[in-house]
C-alpha cells in the first residue's frame, strides 16, 4: 500500500525524511505525478509555509524551495533572467504549482530554469535532520548539485530548502539575454535553451563580466567559466574576433542527442547561432 505524509512543519518532514529516506518527496508534484515510477511513500511539502519564504540575506537571495512558479514570478526580488526562463515554463496551470526547487531536482538536461541558474552561480541549501533531532543545512553549488541526468549530489534523508543566489544585486545589474527553442510557444520541452549576462561599462565599451550557459546539448547545463575569461580577455576590445574563436571552441565541445524533440544537428546549430548573436550584442552593446 501507498504510504503518504502530509508534514506541517519543516521539521516534522526531514524526521520523516531521516526515518523513511526512501520517501519521494513531492513539492508541485509537476514531475512526480507523470513519472512511470511507483514510490512506496510520498512525502507533500506543499503545505510547508518554512519553504514559502523568498528573503534576501547579507548579499543572498534566498529563494523557499516550495516557491511556485507564479508566486516568484509576482515577487520584485526575483531577477529577470530568471523570470524570463519561469515564463516559458509549460502554462499558467502547471506554474500555479511547479516550482524552482522542483525543476532542478528533477534534473533533466532540458529544465528551463537551470542555464539562468548555473549563469549565477546559484546554489542548493540541502537540510536534514541528524538522530539526536538537530536540523543540519549545508549549501552546493548548482554544478555540484547536478551531477548527470535525474542524478543528484543527495543524501537521502536531505531535503532542498532553498535555492541561494549569491552576490544577486550584481547580477541583477547585468544586461540578460534569454533563449528557448520549443516546437511551439507554450507547453513545451525545451529543444534546446540559452541564458547570458553581460556587464558592459559603457563609456569605456570594456565587458567587465560575461557568463553564458546552454541546455539540452549535454547530460547537465554546458557552462565553461574559461570560454568566459578567454572572451574577457580580448585586446583592446576586440570582442567580436574572440567571439568567433569562442563559437568555434563550443562547436567541439557541446555534444548534443538525438531524440523525440530534436536532432543533435539542429541542437548543436542552433545553439551556436544564439551563441553568436549573445557575443556580437555584447560586443556592440545592444543587449
Ligand atoms: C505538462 C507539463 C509541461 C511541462 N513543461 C515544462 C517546461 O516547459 N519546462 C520545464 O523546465 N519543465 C517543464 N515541466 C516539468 C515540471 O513542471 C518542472 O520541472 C517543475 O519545475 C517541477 O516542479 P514541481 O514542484 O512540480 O516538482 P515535483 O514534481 O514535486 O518534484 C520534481 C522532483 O524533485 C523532487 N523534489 C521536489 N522538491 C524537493 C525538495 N524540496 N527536496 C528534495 N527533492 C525535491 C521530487 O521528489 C521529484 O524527484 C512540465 C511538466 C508537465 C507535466
Amino acid at each position: 500500500m501507498v504510504r503518504n505524509y502530509f508534514p506541517e512543519t519543516l521539521s516534522e518532514a526531514l524526521k520523516i525524511k531521516r526515518d523513511d529516506p526512501e520517501t519521494v518527496p513531492v513539492a508541485g508534484g509537476t514531475d512526480v505525478m507523470v513519472s512511470k515510477k511507483d514510490a512506496g511513500s510520498y512525502l507533500y511539502l506543499a503545505g510547508l509555509k518554512e519553504l514559502k519564504q523568498t528573503c534576501v540575506s547579507g548579499d543572498d537571495l534566498v529563494i523557499g524551495a516550495g516557491e511556485a512558479y507564479r508566486e516568484l514570478l509576482e515577487e520584485p526580488l526575483i531577477p529577470e533572467l530568471l523570470k524570463a526562463a519561469m515564463r516559458e515554463v509549460a502554462s499558467p496551470a502547471i506554474r500555479n504549482s511547479g516550482t524552482l526547487a522542483g525543476n532542478i531536482c528533477n534534473a533533466s538536461p532540458a529544465g528551463d530554469t537551470l542555464p539562468p541558474l548555473y549563469c549565477m552561480d546559484a546554489e542548493v541549501e540541502l537540510s536534514s535532520m541528524t538522530g539526536d533531532g538537530q536540523v543540519t543545512a549545508r549549501k552546493l553549488a548548482i554544478s555540484e548539485f547536478i551531477t548527470g541526468v535525474r542524478k543528484l549530489n543527495k543524501r537521502p534523508e536531505e531535503l532542498v530548502t532553498a535555492v541561494v543566489i549569491p552576490g544577486f544585486k550584481k547580477t541583477n545589474g547585468m544586461k540578460m539575454y534569454y533563449e528557448k527553442v520549443g516546437a511551439r510557444r507554450s507547453e513545451a520541452i525545451s529543444k534546446l535553451s540559452f541564458a547570458g549576462l553581460c556587464l558592459r561599462d559603457d563609456n569605456s565599451k570594456i565587458i567587465s563580466d560575461i557568463r553564458f550557459a546552454f541546455g539540452s546539448v549535454g547530460i547537465t547545463t554546458v557552462r565553461i567559466r574559461d570560454e568566459e575569461l578567454k572572451f574577457l580577455s580580448a585586446k583592446d576590445g576586440r570582442y567580436s574576433d574572440m567571439a568567433e574563436e569562442i563559437t568555434n571552441d563550443l562547436d567541439r565541445v557541446l555534444k548534443p542527442i538525438d531524440d523525440q524533440r530534436s536532432t543533435a544537428e539542429y541542437r548543436k546549430r542552433v545553439s551556436l547561432n544564439i551563441l553568436k548573436d549573445f557575443l556580437q550584442k555584447c560586443s556592440e552593446g545592444s543587449l
